[in-house]
């Protein structure tokens, strides 16, 4: 018999529920609503919502909106996004989770206290939704690194604040502020902020945990999800046997065979539905392996 098992601590983050179930309540009352940029980075998710009503735009197209109702998802936004809405009389359904509303409040006045000089600095993705929301905190002024070799571009001489999009990887974070400091020169003060989200990193011991105790998983997520991203290479560290899939039926039946167990996860983006949907698939593509459910484990 095969075994197969959902992790429990894997979907949404509190961040994108609470969006998703505003946008959920929004649409109930008829009158259309807007949603800049996808609610969340899982096609099938927004492709639900969608045919709820929920209409995705762009900056573009929000420029041009006029009298109408808009979504902010959990990624938040920069003041300017706000500003446009006051002028173009646009009601805004702010679903911006409060952790980012915090490390935005945060960086803005850090932005606010220090001299010109001062270098902010955001690990992170450059363009990524939640970034230009933080870079807007400090009107364009902070500067975004990707990864450790982009750290030529700061000046040591100068003083560096460092802070963290919310689903970067700790390490990651660590190993940046470590190199930064051991480069600043004696006139200048490095000071390092962890902003990421535990709702992310905590994540990561319990799916290390999962992944090693399946003889294959399944890694459920967006293909635009940072976090998926981030959370799926720490499966397949601990398990090299794990597959990133989008969608469930991109399941490859092959690899389930007789007496092995099977482990479903997914990002803090992934809706549970997602990862029910491939547990149902392997089992009805090979029912007379399975044990009915999960009890086993
Ligand atoms: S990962 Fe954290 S900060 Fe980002 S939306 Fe979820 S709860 Fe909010």
């Amino acid at each position: 018999m095969a075994k197969v098992e959902i992790d429990k601590k894997s979907g949404y983050c509190f961040g994108v529920t609470r969006a998703i179930k505003k946008a959920e309540e929004e649409l109930k009352k008829g009158t259309p609503l807007y949603c800049l940029g996808y609610i969340v980075h899982n096609a099938l998710e927004v492709e639900r919502l969608t045919k709820l009503g929920l209409i995705t735009i762009d900056m573009e197209q929000f420029k041009q909106l006029k009298n109408a109702r808009v979504l902010l998802r959990a990624h938040g936004e920069p003041p300017s996004t706000y500003e446009i809405a006051k002028q173009n009389n646009i009601e805004l359904i702010d679903a911006s989770c409060p952790v980012v509303l915090t490390l935005q409040n945060r960086i803005k006045k850090k932005d606010k206290e220090t001299n010109d000089s001062t270098q902010t600095v955001i690990y992170g993705k450059k363009g990524h939704a939640e970034v230009v929301g933080l870079v807007g905190q400090t009107n364009d002024r902070a500067i975004v690194i990707e990864d450790i070799d982009e750290l030529d571009k700061l000046d040591y001489t100068k003083d560096i604040h460092l802070f963290s999009q919310t689903t970067k990887p700790l390490d990651g974070f660590r190993e940046i502020s470590t190199e930064i400091e051991s480069r600043m020169q004696k006139s200048a003060q490095f000071k390092s902020y962890d902003t990421i989200c535990r709702q992310v990193s905590n994540r990561v011991p319990n799916l290390q945990e999962f992944a090693k105790k399946h003889d294959i998983v399944f890694f459920v997520a967006g293909k635009k999800s940072s976090n998926g991203k981030v959370l799926f290479e720490v499966c397949k560290k601990s398990n090299p046997n794990s597959y990133f899939i989008s969608n469930p039926k991109e399941v490859d039946i092959s690899l389930v065979k007789e007496n092995i167990s099977i482990g479903i996860c997914g990002a803090t983006s992934t809706p549970k539905w997602q990862m029910e949907e491939v547990e149902k698939i392997i089992k009805s593509s090979k029912p007379n392996l399975y044990l009915d459910n999960s009890e086993t484990f």
